[in-house]
């Protein structure tokens, strides 16, 4: 059977259309199932990974990601990566009484994601439509 990936297009249109319906969904598998129902009225062999259909997602226009996270006390490393959708994650810092500045955690460039220094861990994730300019 030929395995065919769909593009970003195609999974945005099909991101659209099941959160135009939805308006919310607060979970990423429920979003990801109904996603690839709505791709394979294009093509049967359309599928999404979740980990593709989450980088969409929290960067799609149409939608506000709210993420649940949960404390994580090992200090990994996050190498400079968001853990959602592999974007480039920004310090975060605040000025000192001493004038100095403090790193107090990261943000991501693309999406929703912070994290302070103990860093978030990602459980779950709410999506909501919201009109597009
Ligand atoms: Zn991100």
């Amino acid at each position: 059977m030929p395995y065919s990936i769909p593009d970003d297009e195609e999974i945005l249109d099909a991101l659209r259309s099941v959160m135009r319906r939805m308006k919310g969904i607060s979970s990423l598998s429920k979003l990801r199932s109904l996603v690839v129902k709505e791709l394979k009225i294009q093509d049967p062999d359309h599928t999404v990974s979740h980990e593709r259909l989450r980088r969409s997602a929290v960067r799609a226009p149409f939608l506000k990601t709210r993420i649940t996270a949960r404390r994580n006390d090992s200090l990994k490393s996050l190498k400079g990566k968001c853990p959602v959708c592999s974007g480039k994650l920004k310090t975060t810092k605040n000025e000192t009484i001493f004038g100095g500045r403090v790193t107090l955690g990261y943000r991501c460039t693309e999406c929703p994601y912070w994290t302070t220094l103990k860093r978030r861990v990602p459980t779950r994730y709410h999506f909501e439509y919201v009109k597009e300019k």
